[in-house]
């Protein structure tokens, strides 16, 4: 059982066996014994969403509902959040975007690799457009990017607005994608998360600053299940995902998660495997090892689910970010990546959040070129074409970054076989299990996961037990593999900060909300103020700014030009700076000001390397 907070109050998901007369049995002492009212069904699923009358208590009512001859399970309804940042710094409007192009060269998606453009070229003129489900906080579908693109999937059997479901698929007006939240076909997005996702699934793609935007090779359906603190419930994200498959959707990105394992979260999961579709999801930014501490659902070994790390522009494991050589597939860009905002604009944001969606347009691409390959198809050509790149040596299955223009080529090249593995819920491998437990006694697919394990080509590190506890030596330090102790640790670390500033977040000033994590570092920067050129060391830097020690006397307010060194002096970055505060006139804090993508993305490869400083 978890710990209090991490389901929601008063609500539990059941399901029922398959034997006849369980449903008719349960439902009706569902009702008139338990007094638990029905709020939704998975039908497909046979599972039941139920809110319990005022004062039973969830944990109780769990093990009742076990002890039910017709239940298969039941759990508590967990919650599950966005795994990103807020935006770093200011809301970018279009002009912002175009004076920033203008001082950087051509300005693309952070993300966005060298070659990418040559390649998007070769893609085929196909009018088939793949349906990727963005399941997350919304879209702004009035953004310019995605009205130019027309890449905002629309219902062509719905009549908008006229209070009916017209194609019956039990949505009324669900014209663009449904609001879970809100029970509507109103489509927004009161977080940013959602609309940046998108940004970043369509810039693998197309030019997203060059307006007007060309027209999207794919369709983005968004499914809003995160409310505007980036906060829902796994019901809720089960039901996206039926939405999605149901309403042809065949690559789904999943930028949330948690560390409670959910029953029925992995049966929809597995449907999306047997329904054919590809399914993309954030392996977590606790900076922790997914192997013993799994998040969900980047940890269920369903063969279609590919697991994403982040990474900074210059190949490091991102800080923040999650790993685990048994369990998360490959890592991606997800460092200050500059997309959509709601409102029309453009901002930076961090997390695995923002590295799972470049994925997700690559998994666009690749079905673009091949609408009949297979989920567990497209996952294979991910990893199969991913660059190695030594820090991630150890830390991702793959031990490599994803590669956009391979994996368009590989895609071209392949021969599509319609055939996959049969996977079951109750035999596949979990990630809290041993190598040996999973060889012993199960299935197929069981079976595949622990030939990957042990014969991983790119790893040669010698066979699967040794890398497994080579693995587990190497990164898991003090957690224990007591799973009530870590969903205890993993919430209070993650979810409460999250939670409280995520209340607080409409209340505090902008300046307020930036913060990054500093690293200590020491390197030499010199200054230019007005025409004064000077010296200082560093002691502390982050993403938003540094700590500067020096003789020379700087005005609080002032806007500074610098040249700052890495920690070997090899390289520099040029970026101006405002002195926001002093102490006994020799330290300083500069706040970066304006500082490029290029920049960012050079100090957060310095950075990967550092220690975190103190406070
Ligand atoms: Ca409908």
């Amino acid at each position: 059982m978890a710990s209090a907070q991490d389901y929601v109050p008063g609500e539990v998901i059941v399901k029922l066996k398959d034997q006849p007369g369980a449903q008719s049995n349960f439902m009706g002492k569902a009702s008139s014994q338990k007094s638990m009212n029905l709020k939704k069904s998975f039908s497909r699923l046979n599972m039941y969403h139920y809110k319990l009358s005022k004062g039973q208590s969830v944990p109780q009512m769990v093990q009742e509902l076990k002890n039910d001859p017709n239940v298969e399970y039941a759990e508590p309804n967990y919650i599950i959040e966005k795994q990103s940042s807020e935006i770093h710094g200011d809301v970018l409007s279009f002009s912002d975007i175009q004076e920033l192009a203008k001082s950087e060269g051509k300005l693309e998606s952070s993300t966005v690799e060298m070659g990418l453009e040559q390649a998007r070229q070769s893609m085929s003129a196909t009018s088939v457009k793949p349906i990727i489900a963005v399941i997350d906080t919304g879209l702004d579908i009035d953004h310019p990017v995605f009205v130019q693109s027309k890449a905002v999937w629309s219902n062509s059997g719905e009549i908008p607005g006229n209070g009916i479901d017209d194609d019956g698929n039990g949505f009324v007006d669900d014209v663009n994608g449904w609001n879970f939240v809100a029970n509507s076909g109103v489509m927004f997005d009161d977080d940013d998360h959602g609309t940046h996702v998108a940004g970043t699934i369509l810039s693998v793609v197309v030019d997203i600053f060059d307006f007007p935007v060309e027209e999207s090779p794919f369709k983005i359906m968004p499914l809003k299940f995160l409310d505007s603190s980036g906060i829902g419930s796994t019901s809720d994200a089960i039901s996206a995902i039926e939405y999605a498959l149901a309403n042809g959707a065949t690559i789904l990105n999943n930028s949330w998660g948690g560390p409670s394992y959910s029953v029925s979260l992995h049966e929809a999961v597995a449907v999306s495997y047997s329904s054919g579709a590809s399914f993309i999801a954030a392996a977590g930014n606790l900076a922790s090892n997914n192997d013993s501490a799994p998040m969900y659902p980047a940890s269920f070994d369903v063969p279609n689910v590919v697991s994403i790390a982040a990474t900074t522009g210059s190949d490091s494991l991102a800080s923040f970010s999650n790993y685990g050589f048994n369990t998360v597939h490959v890592g991606s860009p997800g460092v200050y990546v500059l997309s959509t905002v709601d409102g029309g604009g453009f901002g930076y944001m961090s997390g695995t959040s923002m590295a799972t969606p470049y994925v997700a347009g690559i998994a666009g691409m690749i079905k673009h070129e091949q609408s009949s390959m297979l989920g567990y198809q497209m996952k294979e050509i991910i990893e199969d074409t991913a660059d190695a790149v030594s820090p991630l040596s150890g830390k991702v299955q793959t031990e490599s970054r994803v590669n956009a223009s391979a994996a368009l080529a590989a895609a071209q090249g392949a021969n599509v076989d319609g055939s996959q593995p049969g996977y079951d819920v109750n035999s596949g491998y979990r990630g809290s299990a041993s190598a040996e437990q999973t060889a012993g006694g199960c299935g197929l697919v069981s079976k595949m996961a622990y030939d990957r394990y042990n014969n991983n080509g790119r790893g040669g590190k010698g066979g699967g037990n040794s890398i497994l506890k080579n693995g587990k030596e190497m990164h898991v330090k003090d957690v224990k593999q007591n799973t009530l102790f870590f969903k205890l640790f993993a919430f209070a670390l993650l979810g409460l900060p999250m939670l409280m500033a995520m209340f607080m977040k409409r209340n505090i000033a902008p300046s307020e909300r930036r913060r990054h994590e500093r690293f200590e570092i020491s390197s030499q920067v010199s200054m230019k103020v007005g025409d004064k050129q000077l010296v200082g060391s560093v002691s502390s830097i982050s993403l938003g700014g540094l700590k500067v020690d020096t003789d020379a006397m700087l005005e609080q307010g002032g806007i500074i030009r610098m040249s700052i060194e890495s920690p070997d002096g090899n390289e520099k970055v040029e970026v101006a700076g405002k002195v926001v505060w002093s102490q006994e006139r020799q330290s300083y804090g500069v706040a970066f000001e304006e500082a490029n993508s290029k920049v960012l993305n050079t100090i957060s490869g310095w950075t990967s390397g550092l220690k975190k400083a103190a406070g």
